[in-house]
C-alpha cells in the first residue's frame, strides 16, 4: 500500500507526533536521532458518513479506509553527503509515496534545537536542500546512460530536455513537486528517476496554543510553502488527545476551540495527495469504506473487493450517500425515487458513491 514518509530535523516533534497518530507509545526522547528504526503505523481515514450508514443498515461493523505512515530518522544538514543517518534516511524516503515534512514553530527554551534557534522557513530549507541535493546527484548519475539512450533512438530528445529542466530547478533551490505544482514540469515526464522531490509533499508545522490561534502567523508559514498543503498542529497536545476516550476527547478539543485533530487532518490531507479516494459498501454485515485510487473505473473498484468481480463485472448498482442518507437507507424508497443508478464498465467512480457490483462467477 502507498506510504507517507514522517520526515524532519531532530527534535521537531515527530516522534510525539508518530505516537499519537498509532497511539503506540514508544518512547520521545530529548535528543537527536532518537528515532533510528523507521515504524509504520497504519492509521484510519476518519470519516463520520461511516457510523450514520452503520445506524442505517443495523451493523455494529465498521470498516474504515487507512493511511500508512512510516516514521523515518531525523535529517541534519549534510544527509545527502551521508552525515549522520544521511544513507538510511534517504533510502526510507525513496521507497515513500508522499512527504509529510514536520517542521517546529513552537518555541521551548528545554528542548534543544540542532540550529540553535527557531525558524521554520530556514528548517525546511535546510531538509529541502539535502533532498534536492540528492535528485541532483541521481540526475547526474543518470544523465549518461540517458545521452547513450537519447543517440541509440530509445529517448526522445523532449524527454531528455524534460531532465535537463528539472535539473536547472533543483539548482535553483527548488522541489520538482513545487515547480511541478505550478505546471512547470510534468513529474510523469521524470518517473523512471524516482526523484524524492517529485513526491507529494505536506507540511506540518508543530506549534504551540497561541500560535494556533495566530492567524497571521499561519497565513505566512502557509504561504511559504503553497502550494503544498500545510497544518498546524501541537504534537504535545495531539498526543495528550490520544490518551482520552472519544467523548472527553472531543470536549478537549471544543474546549480548544478546534473542530478536528490535528492527526485527523493529516490523515485526510495525506491519503488525499497519495491520490486515492474511497467508495463504501453498506448492508448488514458491514460498512465499509474502500481504498482506490482518483479516476479508477467501477470494474477496477470492484476489483479491490474481489479479482473475480473485476473479471466478471456486469455493472454498478450506485446511488449517493447524500441520497442513501435521505431514503434513510430504504433501496425500495432510492429506486421509487429514480435514485439508483446503473453505471457500466467506464463509469469513473465519484467520491460518496455507495456501491453494490453486479458480476458473473
Ligand atoms: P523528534 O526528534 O522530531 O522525533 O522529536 P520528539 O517527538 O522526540 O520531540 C522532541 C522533544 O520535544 C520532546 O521532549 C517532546 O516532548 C517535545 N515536543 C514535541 N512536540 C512538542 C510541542 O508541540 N510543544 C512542546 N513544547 N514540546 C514538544
Amino acid at each position: 500500500s502507498l506510504t507517507i514518509g514522517i520526515v524532519g530535523l531532530p527534535n521537531v516533534g515527530k516522534s510525539t507526533m508518530f505516537n499519537a497518530l498509532t497511539r503506540n507509545n514508544v518512547l520521545a526522547e530529548n535528543y537527536p536521532f532518537a528515532t533510528i528504526e523507521p515504524n509504520t503505523g497504519v492509521v484510519p481515514l476518519p470519516d463520520d458518513r461511516l457510523p450514520v450508514l452503520a445506524e442505517l443498515v443495523h451493523t455494529e461493523k465498521i470498516v474504515p479506509a487507512t493511511v500508512t505512515f512510516v516514521d523515518i530518522a531525523g535529517i541534519v544538514k549534510g544527509a545527502s553527503q551521508g552525515e549522520g543517518l544521511g544513507n538510511k534516511f534517504l533510502a526510507n524516503i525513496r521507497e515513500a509515496d508522499a512527504i509529510c515534512e514536520v517542521v517546529r514553530a513552537f518555541d521551548d527554551d528545554d528542548i534543544v534545537h540542532v540550529n540553535g534557534h527557531v525558524d521554520p522557513a530556514d528548517d525546511v530549507d535546510t531538509i529541502n536542500t539535502e533532498l534536492i541535493l540528492a535528485d541532483l546527484q541521481t540526475i547526474e548519475g543518470a544523465l549518461p546512460k540517458l545521452e547513450k539512450d537519447l543517440r541509440g533512438g530509445k529517448i526522445t530528445a523532449g524527454h531528455l530536455d524534460a531532465v535537463g529542466r528539472a535539473r536547472t530547478i533543483l539548482e535553483s533551490g527548488e522541489t520538482i513537486d513545487h515547480a511541478a505544482a505550478e505546471g512547470r514540469i510534468d513529474k510523469t515526464e521524470l518517473a523512471d528517476l524516482h526523484l524524492m522531490t517529485a513526491k507529494p509533499f505536506i507540511y506540518v508545522f508543530n506549534v504551540d496554543d497561541s500560535q494556533l490561534t495566530d492567524d497571521g502567523l499561519k497565513a505566512r508559514l502557509s504561504e511559504s510553502v503553497a502550494p503544498a498543503p500545510a497544518i498546524f498542529l501541537n504534537a504535545q497536545f495531539e498526543s495528550d488527545l490520544t490518551d482520552l476516550d472519544e467523548a472527553d476527547a472531543r470536549e478537549m478539543l471544543q474546549d480548544a476551540g478546534l473542530a478536528e485533530s490535528g492527526l485527523d487532518q493529516l490523515a485526510r490531507v495525506g491519503f488525499d495527495v497519495l491520490g486515492l479516494q474511497t467508495f463504501l459498501t453498506a448492508g448488514p454485515k458491514e460498512v465499509r469504506a474502500w481504498q482506490i485510487h482518483q479516476g479508477w473505473t467501477a470494474p477496477q473498484a470492484a476489483g479491490v473487493i474481489h479479482t473475480d468481480f473485476e473479471k466478471g463485472f456486469i455493472k454498478a448498482e450506485v446511488v449517493s450517500y447524500d441520497d442513501f442518507v435521505a431514503a434513510k437507507g430504504s433501496m425500495a424508497a432510492i429506486k421509487e425515487q429514480g435514485r439508483l443508478r446503473l453505471e457500466g464498465r467506464d463509469y469513473v467512480m465519484q467520491p460518496g458513491d455507495i456501491v453494490e457490483f453486479r458480476f458473473n462467477v
